[in-house]
């Protein structure tokens, strides 16, 4: 495994001329050491990380041979970057760009070319790292916003690699993400593409990136699963968590309880409330002070009972924002101690400095109260570190509904962070709370943590991501090579009984700029009529045309059609049949809708057919088209949830249909019970997944394109269809005067690919 973060895991310096290492604290690497550790006994290999290491290159190489070194079960392989580059790639876009716009701090995020240049000039340095190190069969596991180019960049040079990404902040909502420069926010999401899998904390921030993918790149989704051009990417919901039972047990740890007593007694036994934040201007602390000054107020009876402990750690002070917050921060809490203090009473003990771990716990078992409310945070892990510590079930966790956290710890006090009235109220609740309700909500909260603890949080994202990788195969794109075709027409000739389903629109023929336009050729005509004169042939066009339309075209040959995506279906010399009920009451609600975004966005235009409704968009101008066929998907997705249609995408075109129908279905109804010995389907988009869904896995379908799905194999272009019917076709005749079809593998000594 080869695990990427922008540093490596611990703190490198230099000592008397040799390295020296301390553990880096922080969640990302305290989480990932915490699996490697529960794994150790079971992995093959030490893992190896890259990230960035604190000493200047050459010293780094005067005291190591080679570019690595093994320390604490890790081959760490540090990469360099020139300090022009760490400055603006670190300070600057990743903690002055990406880091406010992603905790909706719009207004401070700066948006500076030279930041991105170096922003991508740094995942190429990590690129080339990996590339060194890289072996068939590793796993790459690349963390956080500063590398979200990375995964594409490797997907580039190793295209069958396991790499997975995780993102340790929030992913903001699309109209945050769209404040990127567009080519910086599509470079980032193709960037995060080129992963199998990309993690996020919770479900919203998965639902925001997905939004963003539709919107800016194009790519559908389902089941959180990205069609992308070429391959199939999934996002997915792992809530990082805390090694719950290193936590849980320092209650037990004589010292450290001696000194969780040390603080209770050093604050004259007033009940406690803390806070352990980085300081950080999304950590909302100016506003958690204010709601604290607002209980005094409020509470005067309280003075002298309650004493806040406001622990900050040090921060990115090289950052403009985070200087000043600390300067507001800082002014905010003389005033609070000034006006309500006394002599001997000091309601917020204000401390500046790193805690260890030791530290950290016994603060967490004094605490009465934790006050934890950022303004946004990706998952916060304080929080679930004072729940674990607390073995004796006793204290109260106040934690805002924008932390991550607080989707798995619903039992805390759940608070709006700007809301001062909200947080004053929550803590006099927290204090007045009866030690029965204190235990049962630590006892539900305990018991969800201990259950999803970091080592399963690791385990799960990894397994999923051998799954995933799994389950690409089985969406690969495989063209049809001059073998598979043979193979194809060796099955075709030796079968007695035949079923084609043949899609008409980018299939038969190309697209033309208007539906009407796109009318078949006599070319066209002559060769399905050739191919359905074969008795042993059914024949069935199977379009999302209406049938109007098809059978103004195919209605006078010996064919099969099925119209509006199945919804209707006619036999060789049959009537039409409709396979569902007529559309109730949605249709006027969608054709309205649609027509509205017609008037949007010249150039589109709605087709109206018997059971469904079409919004076309190929003839409007290339970005807005997209652009409202997004807004269009957004409305229509509201009406389905109360109408009973379903939406679907065709090539640029979106589509309206009664739920229950769709091409697969009817394909199936057609072919049950018949015996077929030889079935093929050939379409060429979304809809036609349907269909490839359900040909039996021994028989054959087509996708034209080389776009991943659910077919067995792929056309290039569109014509390719065209020539392999004519061989069909060909086949036949020479069937008809004698020789043999050609068997050129067979010939050549090859096994039949298909046999
Ligand atoms: N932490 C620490 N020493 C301190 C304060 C905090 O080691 O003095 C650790 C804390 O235990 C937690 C991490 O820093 O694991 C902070 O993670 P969190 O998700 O709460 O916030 P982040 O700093 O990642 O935004």
């Amino acid at each position: 495994m080869i695990i990427v973060a922008n540093r490596l895991p611990f703190q490198v310096s230099l000592k008397k001329g040799d390295l020296s290492f301390q553990p880096g604290t922080g969640g990302l690497v305290t989480s990932i050491r915490a699996y490697v550790e529960s794994a150790k006994d079971t992995a093959s290999a030490l893992p190896l990380w890259v990230g960035t290491a604190d000493v200047p290159e050459k010293k780094f190489r005067e005291c190591v041979k080679g570019g690595s070194v093994v320390h604490e079960g890790y081959v760490l392989h540090p990469v360099f970057l020139p300090a022009k580059t760490w400055n603006r790639y670190y300070n600057g876009f990743c903690n002055d760009t990406i880091w406010p716009l992603f905790h909706y701090f719009p207004s401070f995020a700066r948006y500076n070319e030279e930041y991105w240049q170096e922003y991508v000039n740094a995942n190429h340095a990590f690129c080339g790292k990996i590339l060194a190190l890289y072996r068939p069969g590793d796993i790459i596991w690349i963390h956080d916003y500063h590398l979200m180019l990375l995964p594409a960049l490797l997907r580039e040079k190793l295209p069958g690699a396991t790499i997975g990404f995780f993102l340790h902040i929030p992913f903001p909502s699309f109209e945050l993400f769209r404040l990127l420069p567009d080519r910086w926010r599509k470079d980032i999401l193709n960037g995060l593409l080129g992963a199998d899998l990309a993690g996020f904390h919770i479900n919203n921030y998965v639902q925001y990136f997905l939004k963003s993918v539709q919107q800016l790149l194009g790519y559908d989704h389902s089941l959180r699963t990205i069609t992308t051009p070429d391959r199939i990417v999934t996002a997915d919901t792992f809530p990082v968590s805390i090694d719950y039972e290193r936590w849980s047990n320092a209650f037990l740890d004589p010292r450290v309880f001696e000194q969780r007593n040390k603080v209770k007694k050093k604050l004259a036994e007033a009940r406690i409330i803390i806070s352990v934040d980085r300081l950080d201007y999304a950590k909302g602390i100016i506003n958690r002070l204010k709601g604290f000054e607002l209980f005094l107020e409020q509470n005067p009876e309280r003075i002298r009972k309650v004493v806040y402990v406001l622990q900050v750690v040090p921060s990115r002070d090289i950052i403009t924002q985070y200087r000043e917050n600390k300067k507001e921060l800082e002014g905010l809490v003389s005033r609070i101690n000034g006006r309500f203090g006394k002599l001997d009473w000091t309601p917020v003990v204000y401390r500046y400095s790193t805690l260890d771990f030791d530290s950290l716990c016994a603060l967490y078992m004094a605490a009465d109260i934790a006050l934890i409310a950022p303004l946004r945070d990706g998952m916060n892990l304080v929080a679930k570190e004072f729940v674990a510590c607390r073995k004796d079930k006793r204290g109260v966790l106040i934690l805002s509904e924008t932390a991550g956290a607080s989707v798995e710890l619903g039992e805390a006090i759940i608070v709006n962070p700007t809301d001062r009235q909200q947080i004053a109220d929550a803590i006099v609740r927290a204090l007045d709370m009866p030690i029965e309700e204190q235990m049962a909500r630590m006892n539900d909260m305990q018991k969800r943590l201990q259950h999803y603890d970091v080592v399963r949080w690791a385990e799960d994202f990894l397994s999923q991501l051998r799954q995933i990788k799994a389950r690409q195969e089985s969406f690969s794109v495989r063209e049809v090579t001059p073998a598979i075709e043979q193979g194809i027409l060796m099955k075709y000739r030796d079968s007695h009984k035949r079923i084609i389903f043949l899609d008409y629109d980018g299939t038969l023929m190309p697209f033309a700029r208007l539906p009407n336009l796109a009318v078949p050729d006599k070319k066209l005509l002559k060769l399905l009529n050739r191919l359905a004169e074969d008795e042993r042939n059914t024949l069935m066009l199977i379009s999302g045309r209406d049938k109007v339309t098809l059978d103004s075209w195919f209605g006078s040959m010996p064919i099969g059609l099925v119209a509006e995506h199945g919804a209707c279906y006619k036999l060789k010399d049959g009537e039409w049949v409709f396979s569902a009920k007529q559309c109730s009451g949605w249709k006027s609600a969608v054709l309205q809708t649609m027509q509205v975004f017609n008037d949007r966005c010249a150039g589109t235009f709605t087709e109206e057919k018997t059971l469904s409704l079409a919004w076309h968009y190929r003839n409007a101008e290339k970005e807005l088209g997209f652009l409202r066929s997004r807004e269009l998907i957004t409305a229509l997705s509201e009406l389905s949830a109360s109408l009973d249609f379903q939406l679907y995408e065709g090539e640029k075109v979106v589509e309206a249909r009664a739920r229950g129908i769709d091409k697969g279905t009817t394909a199936a109804m057609l072919m049950n019970g018949s015996n077929y010995d030889f079935i093929l389907a050939i379409g060429d988009d979304r809809t036609d997944e349907d269909l490839f869904k359900v040909i039996p896995g021994d028989q054959f379908s087509i996708r034209v394109g080389l776009v991943p799905g659910l077919a067995k194999y792929n056309f290039r272009r569109q014509k390719d269809v065209i020539v392999f019917l004519e061989k069909l076709v060909a086949l036949e005749d020479t069937e008809r005067e004698g020789p043999e079809v050609q068997e050129g593998d067979e010939r050549s000594g090859q096994a039949d690919p298909l046999r």
